[in-house]
């Protein structure tokens, strides 16, 4: 269904009522109750979560469970060997609290890691390989989400992904696929071939997928704590596969230069959210290094000018289009670590630097390239005098889905929501032997090759796009989104909150809608069957145009606070697979 068609304010009650046509023992990607909630891309991940939550743990705890579970379901998105970024409402204070939990460059990491010579190289030679490779943050973060907020160990939470990875799975044509797709980064190490491949191909759909190797490092993890992975034989064993990767006979992948110390020195950071306002709601979302909030407070701050509602649909998408490109071309050439960049921040969140982008729209005509903008005089301090030199021009890379997000709540209204990745699908590609995850290849979200402020440096974590976000509504929680997909992470979560909020999809038509993403490249990014379809030619109309290439764009999990108390739990219907939504029964 195009998003013209959409029924316009459904009530939460139709909502409910298609929920309970599902029937309880099928994967749903929508479920709705009134007490603990959540949604995931895997039914084994949210089950985990339902199982801590039935336990009585927390949202902190259920979403530790569900993403351990994850890094077993879809190793290929996200694990132990990434970093990821969390937003976690806390109900009974009424704050909300980021951690970012980055790959970080390791200290003796070069600025010319993937400039050799001063040349940018070849993408998919610098990916599989152990300079791609950054401090993993995964467990970190998992670690200080429980301690300070959880109420469960280790060992409580990571029980249920224990057992997926000991008994087994049974992988989906999805799986098969990405295995497909990554055939020759993974026979390049053959501990990662000796888990997903056989003869060099794909294990078929519906074989019975175990990781004892992994169920060995998450026990580790539940005996040891998090000092069982960043320091001692684990921390070892991932320095020793980063600087010297183990390749098959005949290939060759570029050692990394990661020392212990890095792994001892790793720590998370507790950040304080990117709050902004959209049309009486109150969005929250991840600050830098994620690009993600800025990016999308900026691009509603422009939309917030015009009366989307009230125009014809495909009028307030060519105005979601152009508001995107305008955001993404200051994203592209201001945003970076902020420990190692002093980024214009405020600038960018202002509303009167959004009517000063705003009025570079015309309404009736695609723009196809904008420049970045001056945010500097709407600092707080704008005598802050540096600008950062920046070619502007963005790297787009095929994006798809890679990464993991999901969305977990509780009885007590605690929420969290959370992204994590190991970049791209099946990261750097190489699996720590013995211990079964795959290392993230997060160092080339870098820009290889400056003048950048997002340039590669010792120490310094590359520019994310994750964005997990929860917004409220008169100080109560109205939904929380987030989703996979690299820098469509942004518009993903940007198209889907114009759809609720301006267009009133209800949550499940609002994620299944079309998506398209402009990101200031050349063209937008469609979904196949877009093309052709009446809402593309009515954009076409304005002047948009298609990149040629199309891909399922993001994975989205969403929940959403229903004005009644009740909570809807909201998966993809048709993406990555089938998404899993779960809700506790009543009187859990
Ligand atoms: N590395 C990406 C980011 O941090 C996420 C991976 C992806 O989805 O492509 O934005």
């Amino acid at each position: 269904m195009t998003p013209t068609a959409q029924p316009r304010r459904l009530t939460s009650t139709i909502i409910i009522a298609l929920a309970f046509s599902v029937p309880a023992w099928a994967k749903s990607p929508l479920a709705s109750g009134s007490g603990g909630a959540v949604a995931t891309i895997s039914a084994p991940a949210s089950q985990a979560a339902l199982a801590i939550l039935n336990k009585g743990g927390n949202a902190v705890d259920a979403a530790v469970a569900a993403a351990a579970a994850l890094g077993v379901t879809d190793p290929f998105s996200c694990g132990v060997g990434g970093g990821g970024f969390m937003v976690i409402y806390l109900a009974r204070e009424n704050r909300v609290i980021t951690l970012d939990h980055r790959e970080t460059a390791p200290a003796a990491f070069q600025s010319s890691a993937f400039a050799p010579g001063g040349k940018a190289m070849d993408y998919d030679t610098a990916i599989a390989s152990g300079m791609a490779v950054g401090v993993p943050g995964t467990v970190r973060g998992w670690h200080d989400a429980l301690e300070r907020y959880g109420t469960m160990s280790f060992k409580q939470v990571l029980a249920p992904a224990i057992k997926v990875a000991q008994d087994g799975f049974r992988i989906n044509d999805n799986f098969v696929a990405l295995v497909k797709e990554n055939e020759k980064k993974f026979a390049m190490f053959p501990a990662t071939a000796a888990q997903y491949l056989k003869d060099g191909k794909p294990l078929p759909a519906g074989t019975l997928l175990r990781n004892p190797d992994l169920a060995k490092t998450y026990r580790l993890l539940a005996q040891g704590g998090v000092k069982a992975f960043y320091s001692g034989k684990l921390a070892r064993a991932i320095v020793d596969t980063v600087n010297q990767p183990p390749v098959a006979a005949g290939a060759t992948a570029r050692a990394g230069r990661m020392a212990l110390a890095d792994l001892a020195n790793y720590e998370a950071r507790w950040r304080q959210p990117v709050r902004s306002s959209y049309r009486g709601y109150e969005l929250v979302g991840m600050p830098l290094p994620s690009s993600g909030g800025v990016a999308i407070a900026q691009a509603l701050n422009i939309l917030e000018g015009f009366d989307l509602a009230s125009m014809p649909r495909a009028k307030a998408e060519h105005l979601y289009l152009e508001a995107a490109r305008l955001a993404f071309a200051d994203r592209n050439a201001y945003l970076a670590d902020p420990e190692f960049v002093e980024a214009p921040v405020q600038g960018l969140l202002s509303k009167e630097y959004a009517a000063r982008r705003r009025e570079l729209i015309d309404p009736t005509r695609a723009r196809h390239h904008a420049e970045a903008g001056d945010p500097y005089p709407y600092q707080q301090d704008p005598s802050v005098p540096l600008r950062p030199a920046a070619s502007g021009k963005a790297r787009l890379l095929s994006e798809s889905a890679h990464t993991t997000h999901l969305a977990v709540s509780d009885q007590d209204g605690n929420i969290v929501a959370y992204t994590f990745t190991i970049e791209s699908w099946g990261g750097s590609g190489i699996t720590v032997p013995g211990y079964g995850f795959i290392l993230n290849n997060e160092m080339t979200d870098f820009d290889f090759s400056g003048p950048h402020p997002n340039v590669p440096e010792a120490g310094k974590r590359p520019r994310s796009s994750m964005s997990p976000t929860i917004a409220f509504r008169n100080g109560k929680p109205a939904f929380t989104i987030g989703s996979p997909g690299g820098s469509t992470i942004i518009t993903t979560v940007l198209q889907t909150i114009v759809n609720h909020i301006d267009f009133g999809m209800p949550m499940p038509q609002a994620l299944d809608a079309p998506r398209i993403s402009e990101r200031n490249g050349l063209a937008t990014s469609i979904e196949p069957g877009f093309a052709g379809s009446a809402q593309a030619r009515a954009l076409e109309g304005f002047g948009q145009r298609w990149d040629a290439s199309v891909e399922e764009i993001g994975a989205a999990n969403a929940i959403v606070f229903n004005p009644d108390g009740t909570v809807t739990a909201v998966s993809e219907g048709k993406r990555h697979g089938v998404g899993s939504a779960l809700v506790q029964k009543r009187g859990h």
